[in-house]
């Protein structure tokens, strides 16, 4: 056999996924069907049934002949073809058994509708384990427990291995969903839309296959253009980071998570923690992998209509069209705000519009055509913004003016989004109850043109499809891999903050960290008396900066551990005596730093986030981080990319650069800080929390003058 062969025998059998017995199953057993009407045994019968499912099905109940009119079986063992997947309805307790029984009989995938396990303290999480071990052994895939299931609406399968009441049009985007509840309502929200829909699942416990396995399913699935995705965490955000990012390059993942905001109120002991507030890795998890966020579910389903029939724009410049001046103008607002732009037409469509337009008509961007416009002058427009090399998309604004023939217009709109070359997206203003508009509706939709009901929702719609645009081609590169690092040194002093049992690492072993890793320091001494502190101060050279140290001084300033300017010997001594006398502390020390004025004050942290590594935060420091919170996080490592990127996200990035004459900061530097940061934590993993604060940034440099690492 040649290589070439190989690679194609391999490619082929690649085709056929581990999870096709459970989103393509060609035969479904039911262990616990039921002949009780509002049983859920019974309800997932009758929808295989009522949906058209092209397999074969077979009831399990060992005291029923026939359920439904099908017939039934007493256990799988009389069933008489093979079984690829077996609901499980049955009292948690005989789960364990059963799954045994399914291993036995060669069945591939189970989804475990039953309750009663890990979600009900730790007999249900000994049943789960129970089980669990057992599919393990058999190489049965688990889905569930306490979950719906899944739906695959693919005519060839028709399989709707659920409970819910909503039965999807075929189409080609794809839910996945922890919680049955949002799944269900986002499944009932396209079908309102009507918008196809792919496939469904919703895996509740997901003790085995989880949210990653379904993402990287449906991203190899030809048939699911778009991913809608609903969850409230995850326990492997790192295998679904992994999963996620290739699939997201592949095609749009939508995505919500719930739980957000809500600041961390509670007092932590240093900046980073505290202003991490509540779970925000989720949405950072999107963010890095190039997922949509959305933190409104009405919005990521308008969305996915547009996802679901148009192309991705190349680009911001949006074209519009409208036979109504007002919604336009809403409309511009909103995709300007998106990031959009407006660009003014070429003076060829100009002339060509010169000649097709009324008389009344406006040529520019937007054209107004006017109400009295019809079919050939939406066209004309149409294909003019088709041809302009600097219109990436198209917005139409249509409002069914009675006197015009609506549906030519509809007709003519379809044509051209046809063409496929570029998005277009409609704000569709009619009264739906008159038939005469109900038909140029169904054409537009029939025709795979999105249409909404508002301005503002059909830019939305717009800028999420740009959105993904941007995603699509922002490459966040690799972080990268300092060299001139002193590990070794590091890890030591790590190892014995660590063995002598240190929350907060001294101030000594702080700096000689930053040091170790590259990251520029304000000039400093430890000095234990007077004398000593005259000495350092000298060595470093007027004017210094004076700090008490001790462990039990965290924010120093607030206590008055803080004297900055200090310009001579004289000083010195008063200031060290006065914080000898104020603090009492018997490890008490004195820290003399170089004082460098005039910079900004800026703030650079990490905090750990268990089974994530540490979320890395920069923003607007100094005392007053805390009122302002003007920062921003990125999960580490962070690329060089990213690291800009915090810079130009954070509210006050306009600072950074300079206003009204005064000088911007050096942002070459606070960037590699931030990168070298996160190499310290990436090799340093047990570094629970630090904060940089402030970093000192002034037009050609930028030096940490404080400091904190909680173990
Ligand atoms: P803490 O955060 O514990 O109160 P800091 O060391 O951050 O103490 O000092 C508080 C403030 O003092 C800083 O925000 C900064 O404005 C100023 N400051 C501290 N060290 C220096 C320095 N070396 N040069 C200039 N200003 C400094
Ligand atoms: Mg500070």
């Amino acid at each position: 056999m040649s290589n070439q062969e190989a690679v194609e025998i391999k490619e082929h059998s690649e085709k056929v996924h581990e999870l096709d017995s459970l989103f393509k199953p060609k035969s479904i057993a039911i262990i616990g069907a039921s002949s009780k009407e509002l049983s859920i045994g019974n309800v997932i019968l009758k929808n295989l049934v009522h949906y058209g499912y092209t397999g074969k099905i077979y009831p399990i109940n060992p005291k029923e002949p026939e359920i439904r009119g099908i017939k039934a079986y007493t256990n799988i063992f009389d069933v008489p073809g093979d079984i690829d997947l077996a609901h499980v309805i049955i009292p948690s307790k005989f789960v364990p058994q059963i799954i045994e029984d399914c291993g036995k009989r060669g069945i591939k995938s189970v989804i475990i509708n039953s309750a009663g396990f890990s979600e009900m303290g730790d007999e249900g999480i000994a049943l789960q384990k129970a089980f669990l071990d057992n599919a393990k052994k058999y190489g049965v895939r688990v889905f569930g427990p306490n979950c719906q299931g899944i739906i695959n609406t693919d005519p060839a399968y028709k399989a709707y291995c659920d409970f819910t009441f909503t039965f999807p049009n075929s189409g080609s985007i794809s839910i996945v969903a922890l919680s049955g509840g949002v799944g269900a309502f986002i499944m009932q929200s396209l079908f309102d839309l009507d918008i196809g829909m792919r496939m469904y699942a919703s895996n509740g416990n997901a003790c085995d296959v989880s949210i990653s396995d379904v993402v990287k399913y449906y991203g190899e699935d030809d048939g699911t253009k778009a991913i809608i995705l609903y969850t409230e965490g995850f326990s492997n955000p790192k295998e679904f980071m992994d999963v996620a990012k290739i699939v997201a390059k592949k095609k749009p993942i939508l995505a919500m998570k719930s739980g957000r905001t809500e600041e961390g109120s509670k007092a932590a002991a240093s900046h980073t923690g505290s202003l991490a507030g509540v779970d925000i890795s989720t949405e950072l998890i999107f963010e890095k992998i190039g997922m949509l966020s959305f933190s409104n579910e009405e919005e990521m389903c308008q969305a996915s209509m547009a996802f679901s029939t148009q192309p991705i724009p190349k680009g911001n410049r949006v074209g519009i069209i409208t036979n109504t001046g007002g919604p336009a103008v809403i409309a511009t607002d909103e995709l300007v705000s998106a990031g959009m732009q407006i660009p003014p037409l070429s003076d060829r469509a100009k002339n060509i519009l010169k000649e097709t337009m009324l008389p009344e008509a406006t040529i520019g961007n937007p054209i107004d055509v006017v109400a009295t416009g019809g079919g050939n002058h939406f066209r004309s427009a149409l294909d003019v913004m088709m041809e302009e090399e600097n219109i990436d998309s198209i917005f139409i604004n249509f409002v069914t003016a009675p006197f015009t023939d609506t549906d030519e217009v509809a007709r003519n709109i379809v044509e051209v989004s046809n063409l496929k070359r570029k998005p277009i997206v409609c704000n569709f203003m009619t009264n739906l109850s008159l038939e005469r508009f109900q038909v140029t509706a169904k054409i537009l939709k029939d025709g795979g043109v999105p249409c909404y009901s508002f301005p503002t929702t059909a830019a939305k719609a717009m800028g999420a499809l740009y959105k993904y645009h941007l995603v699509q081609s922002r490459n966040i590169g690799e972080p990268e891999n300092f060299k001139n690092v002193n590990q070794q040194n590091t890890k030591q002093i790590l190892e014995k903050g660590k063995a002598e049992g240190k929350e907060f690492l001294t101030s000594a072993d702080t700096y000689t960290i930053l040091s170790n890793y590259g990251i520029p320091v304000a000039e400093w001494r430890i000095a234990n008396s007077v004398s000593d502190s005259v000495k350092a101060a000298q060595e470093i050279g007027f004017p210094v900066v004076i700090k008490a140290d001790a462990a039990s001084l965290v924010h120093k300033s607030d206590l008055g551990g803080v004297k900055i300017n200090i310009k001579n010997a004289d000083e010195v001594k008063n200031v060290v005596e006065e914080m000898q006398q104020k603090f009492n502390a018997s490890d008490l020390k004195f820290f003399i730093q170089k004082f460098l004025p005039g910079g900004k004050e800026l703030i650079a942290g990490v905090s750990a986030k268990q089974e994530l590594g540490h979320l890395i935060m920069f923003g607007i420091g100094g005392i007053y981080v805390e009122v302002l919170k003007d920062v921003t996080f990125k999960i580490s490592p962070v690329t060089k990319l990213e690291a800009s990127e915090m810079l130009s996200t954070i509210k006050a990035s306009k600072l950074l650069d300079g206003v009204r004459g005064e000088k911007g900061i050096h942002k070459e530097s606070v960037i590699e800080i931030i990168q070298r940061l996160s190499q310290l934590v990436t090799d340093f993993p047990e570094i629970q929390e630090m904060d940089l604060n402030p970093i000192m940034a002034f037009e050609d440099k930028a030096f940490v003058v404080d400091a904190r690492i909680k173990l």
